[in-house]
């Protein structure tokens, strides 16, 4: 690999800037060159802790043309800190590409961790923190934005959100339309003088906000779907199909017809013998009018 750089990515606070870790604080001072998103940020986080580095910018509309740059620095043997405004870099900020870049030319990446608001919101929240999908910020395009909100609505997880306050309101109605009403966290000001946890329905948070204009930044906490209600929903959808049917609705969801069948037989709480039985039993009647569930077929053992 030679004697590249190494390329830090370094969590800086989200709004205290007492959550800086002596490591971050050294890494910015020893580091070649800081690439910050917005270096007047930054400038204000190294002024505060007397740092004195070359800072070049890096950010969404440059990161194309700073990334070749900063990758041949790396690749000259110099040490870069990537920041961004807040947080941890990578997460909805600029640093997923450059991590990507020199991945690629076989430069050491290491991070530096600290603050991130998606943990801080998912602990906050008091909802199960054990498993969560983090979608950061909904896409504003109308099409995508309703696509993603329905990819998540069977999520049985916790699901996390970004949000500025000025676009609050309107993803609340979006996410109650798909979602309904579910439990909700909004946190706010997290880490700083008025942080505010508000756990609560979506309904209640949709009713406030319609009325008062939200301040600060959000994430949103929000219950995955509930695992019993989907069971139910599962059954009751297939209670109205033959047993032919079912194996035949399983197969055309992509599974082969052992699968299907296996799926039936846990759905209906049988055997896969009585399944086979049944669908040997309809085939004999039927004629072989029915070719999709050829139950004689060289693959077939139950
Ligand atoms: N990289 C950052 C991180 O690790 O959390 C996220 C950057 S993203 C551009 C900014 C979003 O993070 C905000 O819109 C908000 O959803 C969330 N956020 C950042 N700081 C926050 C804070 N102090 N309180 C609540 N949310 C915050």
């Amino acid at each position: 690999m030679g004697n590249t750089g190494m390329l830090y990515l370094v969590a800086t606070p989200i709004g205290n800037l007492e959550d800086i870790t002596l490591r971050a604080l050294r890494v910015l001072r020893e580091a070649d060159i800081i690439a910050a998103e917005d270096t007047r940020q930054t400038l204000k986080l190294l002024n505060h802790f007397e740092i004195k580095n070359r800072l070049v910018s890096y950010y969404e509309h440059n990161k194309t043309e700073k990334g070749n740059y900063l990758i041949g620095q790396l690749m000259e043997g110099k040490d870069v800190a990537l920041v961004s405004d807040a947080g941890s870099p990578g997460i909805s900020d600029p640093g997923e590409e450059l991590v990507g870049m020199a991945a690629e030319k076989g430069i050491n990446v290491t991070m530096v961790p600290g603050p991130a608001a998606v943990i801080a919101g998912v602990v906050l929240s008091g909802l199960p923190s054990g498993r969560f999908g983090f979608e950061g910020f909904l896409p504003v395009n109308k099409r995508v934005r309703s696509k993603r909100i329905q990819a998540v609505k069977d999520d049985t997880r916790t699901l996390v959100f970004y949000e500025a306050p000025h676009k609050l309101i309107h993803t609340l109605k979006d996410l109650r339309s798909v979602l309904g009403n579910r439990r909700i966290s909004l946190a706010r000001e997290l880490t700083k003088k008025f942080e505010e946890i508000w756990r609560t329905t979506l309904d209640e948070a949709i009713d406030k906000y319609e009325h008062e204009t939200p301040k600060g930044e959000f994430v949103l906490v929000i219950e995955g779907a509930d695992e019993e209600a989907l069971e139910r929903e599962r059954i009751s959808s297939w209670e109205e199909l033959s047993l032919t049917e079912h194996v035949r609705f399983y197969m055309e969801e992509g599974l082969d017809k052992k699968a299907a069948m296996k799926k039936v037989s846990e759905d209906r709480k049988i055997s896969k013998r009585e399944v086979y039985n049944s669908l040997v039993e309809k085939k004999e009647s039927s004629n072989k009018k029915d070719p999709a569930i050829n139950t004689t077929g060289p693959h077939h053992r139950v």
